[in-house]
Formats: C-alpha cells, sequence, structure tokens
C-alpha cells in the first residue's frame, strides 16, 4: 500500500517539476536575448517591471523575464570584486537549471528539498527580485547573524545591480535604524528578529513611527524545517523583572535534593539486593539457565525481577539494572513484570508496588509523580509546618462562599479576608509549582546532555543543532530550577509582556516558502499546518554517497568497540572520518576512547564552539578524525582537502540514530558534497535510548532467540525496519506535542489579533478625544445593562445602585431619583448617564488644557510648542495604550496559570484544550470590559502638571515611553525570552504585576 502512495506522491511530483522544468526553458529563452542588451538597459529593466506590475500585469506572469534578469546579472557580475563580510570575493555563479527549478516552486510557495551544496543562497535571489517588484514587504529568513550579514551582502550585489535597496537584521541593528531597514525592498534577517519587532511594534511601541515594520507579503524561509519544525514549540516571549517575586527555588532547593537522593539509595538498594540473589541462583551465568530452581527459589527469584522492574520505574537510569538488562533473558524477565501489570485486573497490585517508591518516574512520558510515600517524606524531612500545605489546593469557590455567608463580617472584613485567602492560595501554587520544577530539574534534566554549566551560568544546549544557547532560558521557573539544582546563583523572577510562537508570526505572512536539504520526512507537517508543499529539487550533480545499512549491537559497550575498529581501519586508509554524537557527554566519552587507543583527533561541542570554522575547515584534511555533536549537522561546509577525495573522501560515522530521520539525514549530507566521494553509517545499540524507549516490545523476545556472540552485530533486515518504527513514533510524538503547542497557541492567537488591531487603531488615531469619549458612552451602556436586567423581576432593575456606581467611578453627582422613574426606558438612562459622563469630562478637558495654555504663556521659546489640543491628544493616545498594555499583559499571565492548571483537570476526564478555550474566551470577555472601564476611570485622573525645566512642554510620561527599549536576549529551549530592563509601564503601575504561580 506504501509503495502505491508513493507512486502517486512520485508522480505528483514528478508532475509539478515536469510543469516548472518548462517555464525554465522560457527563462532560458529570455535569458540570451537580454545578453545581447547594454547594462544600462538591464539596469533599467527593473522600472519597466514595476511599470508593468502598476498597468495589471501579475508577477506570475512576470516570471520568466524576471528570473532571466537575475541570471543576466549574475553573468555580467562574474569576474567582479563583491565585499563580503570583511573580505573581497570573486563573483563566480551563475544559477544552474536546478536552481531556477526551485526558485519557480519557491515562488508558487513550495518548500524546497535542495542537497547540501546545491546553492540554495543563489537559488532564492530570484523570487526574492520577482516578489520585490511588487513593492511589498519580502523578507528571507536564515538562521543566524552570520548568514544574514553574509547572503545580504553577497546576493544582494544582484539587487543593488538592478536599483533595489536590501538590507540585513540581526540582533545588532539597533532599534532607531529598524524602520529604515524593513523601508527596503528586500530584508535579510533571522526568525527572532522579525518575531521580536513584531512584538516589539504591537506591544512596546507608543505610536506609529515607533512601529518599525510595514506589513508581510512574501517570506522564504531558508533551513524552513530548523524554523518551522524544530523551534515550533519555542514561542517568542518578551519579558521584563516581575515586581512581586515568591520563587522559593533557594528555600527548597536542598529538601528537594534530599528527596531525590532518598529515592536513588532505595533503587540502588533494591537492584544489589536483586542481583544479589539472582546471582546466588546462578541466573547471571549466561549458559546457567538450564538449573531447576524449588518453588522456594522460584518466588525468590520471581521477586527480584520484581524489584528490578520497580527500580527502573524509580530510577531508569541505574546502573547495575542497565548492567543486568545487557543480558537479554534479564531483560525479558524483568519486562515480564511491565505486561503483568500492565493489565487492568493488576492495576491495585501495581499500585500498592509503586508505592514502595519516592517517586515514579516515565521516562517516555518525560514526567514524575509523588507518591504518598514521597509526600510524607517530604513533609517530614523538616519542621517546617507550610509543608503539610504543600499538596493541598484551596477550593477558592468554596471559601468564597463561606466568607460571603460569614454574618460576623461586614463588607470591609469580607474583602480583606478575600485578599489574604487569594495570597495564600497563589503562595501555594507558586510553592508546588517550584517544588515540582526542582524535582523537574533532579530527575528530567542532565546536566552535559540538556545543558552546561558554564562560567556559573546555566547554559541551555540545543537538542537539534547541540549548539550552547547563550541567553536562553528554559521558561516557567525551571531554568531557576536548574539553577538550584547546580547550586549557582539564581535569577529573579520575570512577567510575560509580549508572545508568540515562530509558527502564528509566519502565517501572519500572504505567501511563504522555504528551503532546505531535508523537508520530506515532514511534508505531511507543512502540508497540514502551512499549506506547504515540498518538493524534491534534482542535484545540479549525481550524489555519490554510499550509505552502508545499520550495525546494530546488543549493548553501548559492544558499539563503542565497533566504532573504535571502524575508525582505525578507515583512518588507516588516510581517508577524513567525521563522528557524530548525540550530546557533549558522548563526545567526550568517544574522545577519552580515542585518546586511549592513540588515535589523534579533534572535538567539536558546545563547549568548545569557539574554534569551529577552524575544526570544520581541518575537517577534510587526510586522515582527519572529528568527533561532533549535532553542531556539525547543519550550514557547515567540510570541504574535502587535497588528497583526501582519492582516497575516498569524507566518511560519517553517527553512533546512534536520533529521535528525528532528518537529524540523521543531515549528519550523512556532511559527506560526498557536489559530486565528492564519500560514505556514511550508523551504529546502533540496544541501549541507546531511541531503542530502549520507542522500539516495540516484541523487540526483546525477539533478541533473546538471536543474541549474536559478543561483539558481533546483529544481522536481522527487520530490525533496521524496527528502528525506522522507532524513529516514526518520535516524530510522531513530537509532531503532536508542535501540534498541540500551535492549538492553543491558536486560541491566544485570535485574542493578540484582536488586542493587537485596536491597538493600533489607538496609535493611528488622529482625534483620540473623540475615541475616548466613545469609550466613555458605551462604558455606560454596558454597565448599566448589569443593573437594568428586567423590571418586572425581584432585584431586575437597580436604578440606586447604577447611580452609585457611576458616582463612584466618575467626578459625578446623581440626585436619588435621575434613573427611578418608571416612564423612562433602558435607552433614556443611559443617555442621562452618558452625557453627563461627557459634560464632566469635558470640563475636566478645559482644565487641562488651560493648564497646558497658562504654561505655554510663561515658555520663553515658543516655536517648538505643540498645540494644546494635540498635546491633549497625545496624552490620552499614551493613557489608552498603557491601560490596553497593562490589562493584556495581566491577561496573558491568567493564561499561563489557565494553562497549566487545565492539565490537572485532564485528570477529571475533561479535554484540556476544550476547557482551555472555553475559560480563555471568557477570560478575554471580562478583559475588554475591564479594558473599557480601566481606561474610563483613568481618563478622569490624569493631571497635567506643570514641567520642572521650562523648555518643554511634552508631557513626561510619552517622553519616558519613547526612550529606546533597552533590551538583553535571552531565549528559552521552551521560549524565547528578550527581557526588557524595567519599562515604565511595570515601574509606574505597582499594581501591575500579578504573582506568578
Ligand atoms: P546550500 O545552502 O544549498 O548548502 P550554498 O548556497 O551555501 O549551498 O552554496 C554552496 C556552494 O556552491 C557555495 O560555495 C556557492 O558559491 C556555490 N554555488 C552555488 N551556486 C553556484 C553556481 N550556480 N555556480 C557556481 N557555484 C555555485
Amino acid at each position: 500500500m506504501f509503495g502505491l502512495l508513493k507512486k502517486i506522491f512520485g508522480t505528483e511530483q514528478s508532475r509539478r517539476l515536469k510543469k516548472y522544468s518548462k517555464i525554465v526553458l522560457s527563462v532560458n529563452a529570455w535569458e540570451v536575448k537580454f545578453q545581447s542588451l547594454s547594462d544600462d538597459e538591464i539596469r533599467h529593466k527593473t522600472v519597466e517591471f514595476r511599470q508593468r506590475i502598476e498597468n495589471g500585469e501579475t508577477l506570475d506572469a512576470l516570471l520568466p523575464e524576471a528570473y532571466a534578469l537575475v541570471k543576466n546579472v549574475c553573468r555580467r557580475l562574474c569576474g567582479t570584486d563583491v565585499h563580503v563580510s570583511g573580505y573581497d570575493q570573486k563573483w563566480d555563479m551563475i544559477p544552474y537549471d536546478v536552481q531556477i527549478l526551485g526558485a519557480i516552486a519557491i515562488h508558487y510557495g513550495s518548500i524546497c528539498e535542495m542537497q547540501t551544496g546545491e546553492g540554495k543562497t543563489l537559488t532564492a535571489s530570484m523570487p526574492l527580485y520577482l516578489n520585490a517588484l511588487s513593492g511589498k514587504p519580502t523578507h528571507l529568513v536564515t538562521v543566524n547573524d552570520y548568514l544574514v550579514q553574509r547572503d545580504c551582502d553577497w546576493i544582494g550585489s544582484v539587487f543593488r545591480y538592478l536599483g533595489l535597496t536590501v538590507q540585513a537584521l540581526t540582533n545588532a541593528t539597533p532599534p532607531y535604524l529598524r524602520k529604515s531597514v524593513y523601508a527596503s525592498d528586500i530584508v535579510y534577517g533571522t526568525a527572532s528578529e522579525f518575531g521580536f519587532d513584531y512584538l516589539r511594534d504591537n506591544s512596546m511601541a507608543q505610536s506609529l513611527s515607533d512601529q518599525s515594520q510595514r506589513g508581510y507579503f512574501f517570506a522564504i524561509i531558508d533551513e524552513v524545517d530548523s524554523i518551522l519544525i524544530d523551534e515550533a514549540r519555542t514561542p517568542l516571549i518578551i519579558s521584563g523583572p516581575s515586581s512581586v517575586s515568591r520563587q522559593m527555588y533557594d528555600e527548597l532547593k536542598d529538601d528537594v535534593a534530599n528527596l531525590v537522593r532518598y529515592q536513588r539509595d532505595l533503587c540502588n538498594r533494591l537492584a544489589t539486593d536483586a542481583r544479589k540473589i539472582l546471582d546466588r541462583l546462578g541466573r547471571l551465568v549466561e549458559e546457567a539457565e538450564s538449573r531447576k530452581l524449588n518453588k522456594e527459589e522460584e518466588i525468590e527469584e520471581k521477586e527480584a525481577f520484581r524489584k528490578l522492574w520497580l527500580v527502573g520505574k524509580g530510577t531508569p537510569q541505574n546502573k547495575i539494572l542497565k548492567r543486568l538488562k545487557e543480558n537479554p533473558h534479564l531483560r525479558a524477565e524483568i519486562e515480564k513484570w511491565d505486561t503483568y501489570y500492565y493489565g487492568d485486573t493488576n492495576k491495585e497490585e501495581k499500585a500498592a508496588a509503586l508505592s514502595e517508591l519516592y517517586i515514579v518516574v516515565d521516562e517516555r512520558a518525560n514526567e514524575f509523580e509523588l507518591t504518598d510515600k514521597g509526600i510524607q517524606a517530604w513533609i517530614g524531612a523538616s519542621q517546617d509546618q507550610s509543608k503539610s500545605d504543600d499538596f493541598i489546593m484551596l477550593d477558592l469557590g468554596h471559601e468564597y462562599a463561606q466568607i460571603d455567608g460569614d454574618p460576623a463580617l461586614d463588607e470591609q472584613g469580607k474583602l480583606q479576608k478575600k485578599v489574604a485567602l487569594r495570597e495564600e492560595d497563589a503562595k501555594r501554587k507558586e510553592r508546588s509549582h517550584n517544588l515540582r520544577q526542582l524535582l523537574r530539574a533532579h530527575l528530567m534534566m542532565e546536566k552535559d546532555v540538556d545543558y552546561i554549566v558554564a562560567e556559573g551560568k546555566i547554559v541551555i544546549i540545543d537538542e537539534n543543532t547541540g549548539r550552547p544557547q547563550p541567553g536562553r532560558r528554559f521558561s516557567d521557573g525551571l531554568h531557576q530550577a536548574i539553577e538550584a539544582k547546580e547550586g549557582v546563583s539564581i535569577q529573579g523572577e520575570t512577567q510575560t509582556y509580549a508572545t508568540i510562537t515562530l509558527q502564528n508570526y509566519f502565517r501572519l505572512y500572504e505567501k511563504l516558502s522555504g528551503m532546505t536539504g531535508t523537508a520530506l520526512t515532514e511534508a505531511n507537517e507543512f502540508k497540514e499546518i502551512y499549506k506547504l508543499d515540498a518538493l524534491a529539487i534534482p542535484t545540479h550533480r549525481g550524489c555519490k554517497r554510499k550509505d552502508d545499512d545499520d550495525e546494530i549491537y546488543m549493548t553501548e559497550r559492544e558499539k563503542y568497540n565497533a566504532i573504535l575498529k571502524e575508525i582505525q581501519e578507515i583512518h588507516k586508509q588516510g581517508r577524513p572520518i567525521l563522528i557524530g554524537t548525540e550530546s557533549v557527554e558522548v563526545s567526550e566519552k568517544l574522545s577519552r576512547i580515542l585518546k586511549q587507543n592513540k588515535l589523534e583527533h579533534t572535538v567539536l561541542n558546545a563547549k568548545n564552539h569557539a574554534h569551529e570554522a577552524q575544526i570544520i575547515a581541518d575537517a577534510g584534511k587526510m586522515a582527519a578524525i572529528t568527533v561532533a555533536t549535532n553542531m556539525a549537522g547543519r550550514g557547515t561546509d567540510i570541504k574535502l582537502q587535497p588528497g583526501a577525495a582519492q582516497v575516498g573522501g569524507l566518511h560519517v560515522i553517527g553512533t546512534t540514530r536520533h529521535q528525528s530521520r532528518r537529524i540523521d539525514r543531515q549528519l550523512r549530507g556532511r559527506s560526498a558534497r557536489l559530486g565528492d566521494p564519500g560514505s556514511s553509517k550508523f551504529f546502533v545499540s540496544f541501549e541507546d535510548s531511541l531503542m530502549r524507549l520507542f522500539t516495540s516490545p516484541g523487540i526483546t523476545g525477539f533478541l533473546q532467540r538471536f543474541r549474536p556472540p559478543e561483539g558481533e552485530p546483529i544481522k536481522a533486515k527487520v530490525l533496521n525496519k524496527s528502528i525506522e518504527t522507532a524513529q516514526k513514533r518520535v516524530e510522531q510524538r513530537n509532531y503532536t506535542m508542535r501540534k498541540h503547542t500551535l492549538e492553543y497557541d491558536d486560541v491566544m492567537n485570535k485574542q493578540r489579533a484582536e488586542i493587537y488591531s485596536f491597538r493600533n487603531e489607538v496609535l493611528a488615531c488622529q482625534n483620540t478625544l473623540a475615541l475616548a469619549e466613545e469609550i466613555l458612552d458605551s462604558v455606560c451602556t454596558q454597565i448599566s445593562e448589569q443593573f437594568f436586567v428586567d423590571r418586572n423581576q425581584e432585584n431586575g432593575w437597580n436604578p440606586q445602585g447604577y447611580g452609585l456606581w457611576l458616582m463612584s467611578h466618575f467626578p459625578l453627582t446623581f440626585d436619588e431619583k435621575t434613573f427611578d422613574n418608571d416612564y423612562l426606558s433602558l435607552e433614556q438612562i443611559q443617555e442621562i448617564a452618558s452625557e453627563k459622563v461627557l459634560k464632566s469630562f469635558k470640563l475636566k478637558i478645559d482644565h487641562e488644557l488651560q493648564t497646558i495654555r497658562d504654561v505655554h504663556s510663561t515658555a520663553q521659546r515658543k516655536e517648538n510648542l505643540l498645540s494644546p489640543d494635540d498635546i491633549i491628544n497625545e496624552v490620552i493616545r499614551s493613557l489608552l495604550i498603557r491601560n490596553i498594555d497593562r490589562l493584556w499583559q495581566e491577561h496573558l499571565q491568567h493564561i499561563d496559570h489557565l494553562r497549566s492548571e487545565v492539565h490537572l483537570r485532564a485528570i477529571g476526564q475533561k479535554d484540556p484544550l476544550v476547557e482551555f478555550k472555553h475559560e480563555a474566551f471568557t477570560l478575554f470577555d471580562q478583559l475588554t470590559l475591564r479594558i473599557k472601564q480601566e481606561i474610563a476611570h483613568a481618563l478622569f485622573k490624569f493631571e497635567m502638571l506643570p514641567p520642572q525645566a521650562a523648555p518643554a512642554a511634552q508631557p513626561k510620561r510619552i517622553e519616558e515611553a519613547r526612550k529606546p527599549i533597552e533590551r538583553v536576549q535571552y531565549r528559552t529551549s521552551l521560549s524565547l525570552i528578550t527581557e526588557l530592563e524595567n519599562t515604565s509601564s511595570s515601574k509606574e503601575d505597582p499594581d501591575n504585576a500579578l504573582s506568578k504561580t
């Protein structure tokens, strides 16, 4: 069946390739014509094309000529010097037909799969030129600042020749220049810079002129799988210091470390006991299988295996357990307990067994749970009374009802009690949250795998690229928890100001497309989420790499021995070797093995990435051995040095299969670039985490029968399949997780779009005074609906209440009888209220205008003064913006809490996503109402003060808000964070920050 699907897929692909190939012919024909034009005539083409577009010609129709023009300019540039990254480089490229083919696919919104070295950078130039002719924003998104600058300099020479402007957007681009960068026809930038500018424009800008972007028309994403797939779970977050901090990592860390130690000791004891018993029963020698056990011994043996099973649930990485599991018979016996406990009938028995542990760890789901015993140990570990409350959450609804029903309390007393209760609730939630994150840091996060400790800081290692991510932080307190675990200084708590996922950012574009060396494995996802088709473009020259079958071993030990042997053999032939490893830890381990065997080599990992360029440059030398993490996977171009091609080129060794097939393909792709010779081979063991966690249970039985002699690989085709199935399983799981992130963000996306568009309306508004009046009027109406529901219903008509509300929110007085009149319709009531509020507002504004005029009259220099009306207009704008921002930030925090809370409800058989959507919707409704109310309130509360220093009549607040935002960027693997230093809003409104729980 798959064969059939493949065929359909294949024809679909070839059909499109065929169609585009015809266009390539037309491009080439045009290019021949262009060869006879003068340089000036070529340059003038841009003007002509733009004119034709203005006259209604489509970009599609223009494509062959535009692409031909780019190709022709490349021809003309040949031999000229281009200044790139500090050096002069000679231009020597004219697009090959396959590049033109890719360029056509990109214009039509495809993701092009082009192998490394095929020249994606040049390919992108054609669609960029064509689409920029429209005058609309055209962006090229690439993975790092270095490539942004390099490609902008290098390929930019074509655009500049043709009279288009092109600029680079990097982390180093200062805020005041960004607007002019975006104004150019084509912008090269990184995904995070584009995304952060979007957030800043929509949540920080205080005026239209503060906004830098000018829309989203066409984007080409280079290494599109890295950005839309690997980074997809990493939302961008702008955050600032939280004004209230409750975090308790310092206070809790020792007790958590103790608890984790209890568990480790317990499991060690269990494992040692079990091993002793098995040893005594002669179960540890392979051939002893035949020995017959008596009844008692059988029970003992069974119990020993059960203990080992338990160790696997408590400390899956336990060394004794790992060692015992190398023997497939023992492994099978242990796994029998899994099957036994899996059944419904043995559920209780399983629970009883697990209750021996303190913590149950589920490595596969990346989760853990404290048992009752764990909770008791936690409470008992110190005299701290509050700990007994750590696992009891308050039922606020119930508690509030009790307070409300307490006759002994007056209104004030009730309010106080509720505030205290809320505070207590927030504290408990924070404590239990901190506790969970500390446990996660200990149980799930591994040093030198997930992060390294460098210069007293926790530095995340990107799981896909193996690169250190200084400045990035794990979100939601996990980073602080790891800091506590490793005993380095713990950072303060932060608060989210604005956030978006990269996926949703890129969905803003009218047209999206991408390029990568590896797209087809994720083709479905691109299609489903972004409506993008993936298309494999043939290579310019054929690929000569020889990919060997995987070698599969029982144990890691045997696997490493085999790898060593392979290295020694290939090394003797003088071929360069690149060895890919999954973590810093493994790269160091392998390096030790090589050292012991006197094999000279270089290591490239997150700890010594400073020498990356040199290491990569040397990696193609004769007999070079390079051990690298996934860092060597993407964008690194290993060029064969003299002689290396003759002996067979680069040999790539994979030391395990990665969770994603794409990453494996990237590693393979380092070898045999541009028609060079080369080969690759992967080594796998059944102790690799992929195999341990994701292969099907049947495999153990299979191994039991086919265990080869020590040191020999297992030769069975079925295993290759089972590895691939495991990888597919993980890919599927990760896909689900990304989709999940997106589904949650989709809810936010709608709300964000609504708030941002309202905010932009305020920024663009010429007459904010009129807008303010509209808001006041609508608040009067909205509030009235709460007090006047139904005249004929008891408590359904409350004129006094309405009057009181208005008086308490605005500086007004109403006669008791104003609204208490049977002849007044609701509309009339609203009108009376609104009229009065607006009249009072006008008085207020007149008063403020007078203040400004007074100040102006005393000013010495009058030429630069804004008119009083303009000043009021700006003051109101800033007031509106500040209130929108403040309440939106609060809302973001509520949503954050909601997200973590709904997951607890999953236990109650409710779909957390449905719950989330429902409640987020309600919260948003409340938010829009609150924004209006608080704005209405604030409109009466501001006051113009004569400035301290005479000349500037501008209100201080606006100036402050316009200050360029200073920022320290930092990212987390779960969220990408830009931290702002004390923005004005958090400084001025102490009630702004809610606690984070
Ligand atoms: P990719 O990103 O696809 O791996 P690059 O854009 O980095 O590839 O290009 C790889 C190499 O091929 C570069 O050295 C580039 O100069 C060269 N190259 C690309 N296209 C051409 C061309 N049409 N003619 C000559 N050299 C080219």
